[in-house]
């Protein structure tokens, strides 16, 4: 698939598809569905889309349901959805809007008119996705930021009570990291940041979460695991990360690791625990992974 926004055309008339979609597809990698049923499914698919073009006169389920449903699921209420449709009485316009429809385009369509539309609420969407990618990421390492860890672990900690699940969590902390900048300079400091995150990304299984925490400090949320195979990980990554040499630049990294217990009665406090542990490694020594 190219890098071209996403368009899903929903009409039950195929030659209203075909219209629209030629009308668009040299810009926009087209998808279509002839029934709503078929656009819910559709909404939810790799590439999922950037704008819905959705028909109102549909038999069994018609474009308010489809919209009332796209609206009340959190997976793509975001998704914005133009109206498109033969009725031209305001209240019909009224009702599309006030569902949270962003715009309305009546039948026969008109080409020009339809592509400027169109593009306006691309722009829209792609600015709103690029917003929020940067609110949730950190710029330097491409890692998730301490926001989105606080947003994300609050919901595995809730779940992880709820079902009974394990849950553990490591603390890395570069050693010396202060006194590497002041000899080698920030560039060589940032760089290692970079390689370091990459490492951490490399080593996450898809059901795990790693952030940069602070400065020089990454946080890794192991699901469903015990203390036991978080020391395992951590002493990996650590072995990986002594092997980091940029510009003849070496690090070694200290590590923290904690596993939920009955005490914990939030996140904070299974990462104040694996702190407590890495303060320890830090105070014998350093470049070692101490369990809480
Ligand atoms: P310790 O082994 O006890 O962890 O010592 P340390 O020097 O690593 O810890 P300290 O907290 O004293 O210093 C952290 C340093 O990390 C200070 C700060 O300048 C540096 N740092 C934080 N963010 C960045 C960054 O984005 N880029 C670079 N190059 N350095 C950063
Ligand atoms: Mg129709
Ligand atoms: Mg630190
Ligand atoms: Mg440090």
């Amino acid at each position: 698939m190219d890098n071209k926004a996403v368009i899903l055309i929903v009409d039950d008339v195929a030659s209203n598809l075909h219209t629209l979609a030629t009308v668009l597809e040299d810009k926009y990698a087209i998808k279509v569905a002839t029934s709503g049923q078929k656009a819910l499914e559709l909404t939810l698919q790799e590439p999922k889309p950037d704008l819905i073009l959705l028909d109102v006169e549909m038999p069994i389920m018609d474009g308010y349901l489809v919209i009332k449903k796209l609206k009340e699921d959190t997976r793509t209420k975001h998704i914005p959805v133009i109206f498109v449709t033969a009725n031209t009485q305001v209240e019909d316009e009224e009702k599309g809007l006030q569902l949270g429809a962003v715009d309305y385009i009546t039948k026969p369509i008109r080409p020009a008119i339809v592509q400027v539309r169109v593009a306006t609420q691309i722009t829209i969407k792609l600015q709103q996705d690029e917003l929020l990618r940067m609110a949730l990421r950190d710029k330097l390492t491409g890692l998730y930021n301490r926001h989105y860890l606080e947003e994300t672990s609050t919901k595995m900690f809730a779940n992880a009570k709820r079902h009974r699940e394990n849950m553990s969590i490591i603390m890395c902390d570069i050693d010396n990291f202060k006194t590497l900048n002041d000899t080698h300079g920030h560039l060589i400091g940032d760089k290692i940041l970079q390689k370091t995150g990459a490492i951490l990304l490399k080593k996450r299984r898809s059901e795990d979460f790693v952030a940069r925490y602070g400065g020089e400090e990454f946080i890794f949320v192991l699901w469903k695991c015990n203390e036991k195979f978080a020391q395992e990980k951590a002493e990996k990554i650590r072995l990986s990360l002594s092997k980091i040499d940029i510009e003849g630049v070496r690090i070694t990294a200290s590590f923290g690791v904690a596993q939920l217990n009955k005490q914990h009665t939030n996140f904070d406090a299974l990462v104040q625990d694996a702190d407590t542990a890495l303060y320890r490694a830090k105070d014998t020594g350093r470049n070692k992974t101490i369990v809480f």
